[in-house]
């Protein structure tokens, strides 16, 4: 195994936990996207700022031309300090409150993601009163299985995301009735972490079907938006540290059927970030049990919730020992029995004050953190910042 480069001097002066993020490797990953992305002619991946919302590392995704995919008014704001041009800020999620509909009509989003009736006529209603009209795509619940964790599929017809297929038309020719609303496009999103290449393939058959039945209503749809949910190797990060966006974009180059002028939308957040990121911890305490050993370390689930949350795996290496191997598992300090990063992993012989790499930790691990049991939020840092 070999590990990444991490430079120990520099964080044993830093407060932990904190979170790492390797600049290098995130620039190589999103040259390595644009480079797979850019074989077709008319497509915008924009990033989903919910992965990841450090406004470092949304500066750096921001400079390199992406998008930004918006589930917030929070996460617009974010978007747009970070420098994302409006022009390529979509806004996608089930409850979205008065003012932040206000706020995406004042910023002028390019476009948003609606998931209900109700919801395209109160946007239609404040989008009246400023005078504007809201350019709107449906978000299409394709009732698709993707194979990933029950906690993160959102494409099932039992899931509270999108609009179903039988009330696509309906909702189409309401849009047109409506003055304020200006209907672009059909959006899709079924799950993240997804790394079965055959969900996409059928989500692809599916928004075939869809468009070949608009298309016998002649309604015309500019804008087909597809979401994101690639995956990432959490076991073994250092053989994939950049995803396989080409086989990923391979896939709907054959499988989905554009039609004449149509622009693709992605909406990428963990196959960016989440590889760069790792969450570095101090340990503590190792505490012998009577069957095992504990490596107690300063991280907790209110640092990355993942592990407690979902079951998640990710790799733990010792960073600063190379001492022959043992088994642990490694907890946190949090007062809950779910506080448990692994179980039974190897790590090299730990002892108080080495430093540990959870790793994989950049995707949905700094936005989650909370301050339960009153603890401080941890800091993120860039390899520039060290
Ligand atoms: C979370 C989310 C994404 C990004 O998912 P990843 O699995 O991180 O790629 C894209 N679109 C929408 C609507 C989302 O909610």
């Amino acid at each position: 195994m070999t590990k990444r480069k991490f430079d120990i001097a520099k964080f044993r002066s830093i407060q932990t936990p904190f979170f790492y993020y390797d600049t290098d490797l995130l620039r190589e990953t999103l040259t390595t996207l644009k480079v797979e992305s850019k074989n077709y002619n008319d497509i915008i991946v924009h990033y989903a700022i919910k992965a990841n919302a450090n406004p470092k590392v949304l500066n750096i995704i921001c400079q390199a031309g992406l998008g930004a995919d918006c589930v917030s008014g929070g996460e617009i704001l974010a978007a747009i300090a970070a420098g994302f041009p409006v022009s390529k800020i979509v806004y996608a999620g089930v409850g979205k409150s008065d003012w932040e509909i206000n706020l995406a009509l004042d910023k002028n989003i390019f476009c948003f993601n609606v998931e209900s009736l109700p919801e395209l006529e109160i946007i239609n209603e404040l989008a009246m009163a400023k005078k504007k009209i809201a350019n709107v795509a449906f978000r299409i619940n394709p009732d698709i299985e993707a194979h990933t964790h029950a906690n993160i599929t959102t494409g099932l017809a039992e899931n509270k995301f999108g609009i179903t297929i039988e009330s696509m038309d309906h909702i189409i020719k309401e849009a047109y009735k409506l003055e304020n609303i200006n209907f672009i496009g059909l959006h899709f999103h079924i799950g993240s972490q997804i790394l079965i290449m055959d969900d996409f393939i059928n989500l692809c058959s599916c928004i075939n079907r869809l468009q070949d039945q608009l298309e016998k209503q002649h309604i015309v749809v500019k804008h087909i938006n597809v979401g994101g949910g690639l995956g990432i190797n959490y076991d073994c990060p250092d053989q994939n540290l950049i995803p396989d966006f080409k086989t990923y974009f391979n896939t709907y180059a054959h499988h989905l059927n554009l039609r004449e002028g149509q622009q693709l939308h992605f909406e990428l957040g963990r196959s960016i970030v989440a590889q760069c990121g790792s969450l570095i911890t101090r340990t503590l305490y190792i505490k012998q049990g009577t069957q095992k050993q504990f490596v107690i370390v300063d991280a907790g689930m209110t640092d990355l919730i993942r592990p407690a949350l979902y079951h998640a795996y990710h790799q733990i290496e010792n960073i600063s020992s190379n001492a022959p191997m043992e088994v642990y598992d490694v907890v946190g300090p949090i007062c809950e029995s779910s506080d448990v990063f692994a179980k039974s992993i190897e790590l090299n012989k730990t002892k108080r004050g080495d430093l540990l790499a959870i790793r994989s930790a950049g995707a949905y691990g700094e936005t989650m953190a909370s301050q339960y049991n009153c603890r401080q939020l941890p800091q993120g840092y860039i390899t520039e910042d060290l």
